[in-house]
């Protein structure tokens, strides 16, 4: 079916409205701690009344995962319509109706190379929020050089017995499910041999290790797979074909923290500096602050077109691939520098910790959760090598 701008007019209405009577008033603060967000699974305690109520809401009408098809627990609706969904919550300042990492990562490879019987169990326990995945890739010996992982796989009939370790696993000791890359060939060269398998992280031998920030939380953990018995149904895709998966998996994850699709934006920089510093005639008199400023948003404007661009080719079809890596090393660079301007206009308040006027040190703890946005999904010079190799076509060294 063909859309007309009327068709979406009406729909972009009919949205606005629909918000304006089910989003819970509660909800416009932002969240305080990661405990203040929805995140589905088994695991998590206490959710606020109105985060569930906005949650179930959104649910009933598909708006969890809008472009999803209805019989995976989605909207049925285009990519279109699902932007407009977003953007629309984005203009009052809505919080997702669920934080998922199987939204963003597990459900889009599981699309692409997941069976049927996969696909309904796993994408519509995602979009129910019943299940909370974790990622199992990087181990202690394979980070950058992710095809060198070494947790092995033993085909044993009906199942696999895994052992090893991954780290770095985000949230690992609240997750329900783990998406890992397990080593079901070791025979085989590096990228040959490696499988994707789903593990319900409540079989047994399997253990997590909370690793401590410095931020001061533990949004982390080491997972320890000792003698685990997975069934041979949780394998995704062909056997020892599991880093064609991972590979796709890597562009959404990039996507996701590159923030593609995302459409809440934070308050820009401008309005800061007229806020902390004070502008004298509408400008900023600190010259050199002015022109870092504008530096940056000039990269933000550039970047937010060519984010745009790719939505477009998305929409008519064309995946992102590489160009997600662009987005990721942009965007989490810019994100530094973000942080480090405002933390330099907020001047000595900026390093407060623990006081109630500095919400517990938010800026600071921010400040420092950018550095590990450059890492997160591959690192900057990753990325680098990647854009070099797949977008520039230069030669490898
Ligand atoms: C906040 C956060 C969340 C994460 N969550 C998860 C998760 O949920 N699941 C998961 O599996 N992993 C997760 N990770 C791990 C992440 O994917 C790895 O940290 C990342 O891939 C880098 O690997 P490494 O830490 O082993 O560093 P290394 O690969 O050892 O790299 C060390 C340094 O060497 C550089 N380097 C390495 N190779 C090259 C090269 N070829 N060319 C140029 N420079 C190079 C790197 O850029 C880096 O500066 C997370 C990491 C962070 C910071």
């Amino acid at each position: 079916m063909i859309e007309t701008k009327k068709d979406l007019k009406t729909f972009r209405t009919e949205v606005a409205n629909w918000l304006k009577e089910n989003y819970p008033a509660s909800l416009y603060e932002p969240p305080k701690s990661y405990e203040d967000i929805y995140w589905g699974g088994r695991n998590q305690d206490n959710i606020p009344e109105d985060l569930l109520l906005w949650f179930k809401a959104c649910y009933d009408k598909g708006w969890v995962v809008p472009h999803w098809e209805k019989k995976y627990g989605g909207g049925g609706l285009t990519l279109k319509e699902s932007t407009i969904i977003a953007e629309e919550m984005s203009k009052i300042g809505a919080r997702a109706p669920l934080e998922s990492f199987g939204v963003s990562m597990l459900g889009p490879a599981l699309l692409k190379f997941g069976s049927e019987e996969q696909k309904m169990k796993y994408l519509n326990e995602i979009t129910s929020g019943k299940i909370r995945w974790v990622q199992g890739y990087s181990e202690p010996g394979a980070g950058s050089d992710l095809a060198g992982l070494q947790t092995k796989a033993e085909d044993k009939g009906d199942h696999y017995l895994v052992n090893g370790q991954k780290i770095w696993t985000s949230f690992g000791d609240k997750g329900d499910w783990i998406f890992a890359l397990v080593r079901t060939h070791p025979d085989r060269p590096k990228h040959h041999g490696i499988s994707f398998l789903l593990i319900d992280m409540a079989t047994e031998g399997v253990s997590t290790r909370p690793i401590k920030l410095i931020s001061g939380s533990s949004p982390f953990a080491e997972t320890f797979f000792d003698n685990v018995k997975v069934p041979k149904e949780n394998l995704v895709g062909a056997e020892g074909g599991g880093w064609t998966i991972a590979k796709y998996l890597l562009t959404h994850e990039r996507q996701m923290i590159g923030g593609v699709g995302g459409a809440n934006k934070p308050t820009p920089l401008t309005q800061i500096a007229a806020e902390k510093v004070g502008l004298t005639n509408s400008i900023l008199t600190d010259t050199l602050l002015r022109s870092k400023i504008m530096n940056f948003e000039m990269n933000e404007a550039l970047l937010e077109m060519t984010i745009e661009r790719a939505i477009d080719e998305a929409k008519a079809g064309n995946d992102a691939g590489a160009l997600s890596s662009l987005f990721k090393y942009v965007a989490t660079e810019q994100n530094k520098t973000r942080y480090e301007l405002k933390m330099e206009m907020e001047g000595f308040g900026g390093l407060e910790w623990e006081s109630e006027a500095s919400n517990n040190g938010a800026l600071a703890r921010e400040f420092l959760r950018t550095k590990a946005n450059t890492i997160e999904g591959g690192t900057s010079e990753v990325m680098l090598n990647i854009i070099s190799k797949r977008i520039l076509g230069l030669p490898n060294r």
